[in-house]
């Protein structure tokens, strides 16, 4: 496996990983019922975050965040070899920082899963 920090000396870091479905409600009513600026598109239980089955990156430069998108451009493509779907190829709203790995499921059959309380002991979804 080929990594970002090898192929183009960039380091990430991963600033969202699992977020739960309250959180991701939460979320949702930023910038649309709370202040904030809108950030996410989706309720609860319709992004691959509320399964711990996408993560967000940003580079690290010089110790300090650097937001340039370009940055994620370029990298993009290490996390598509690698088998992630990006937000940047998103054809509405994309989301340059999110990679997921959807193992062939739509959101709203893991929401299934997870209402019907087919989970682990750490509350991760339990695959067929
Ligand atoms: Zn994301």
């Amino acid at each position: 496996m080929v990594t970002v920090e090898e192929q183009f000396g960039i380091q990430l870091r991963v600033t969202t990983g699992l977020r739960t479905i309250d959180e991701q409600n939460r979320l949702y009513e930023q910038g649309r019922t709370t202040s904030g600026n809108i950030v996410t598109w989706v309720r609860g239980g319709y992004s691959y975050h509320n399964y711990g089955l996408a993560i967000d990156v940003i580079e690290i430069k010089d110790k300090k965040v650097n937001w340039d998108e370009n940055v994620l451009i370029r990298i993009s493509s290490v996390g598509i070899r690698n088998g992630f779907s990006w937000g940047g190829n998103w054809k509405k709203q994309k989301d340059y920082p999110h990679f997921e790995i959807t193992f062939g499921y739509k959101a709203s059959e893991l929401l299934e899963k997870y209402n019907k309380g087919e989970l682990d002991n750490e509350g991760y979804i339990i695959f067929d």
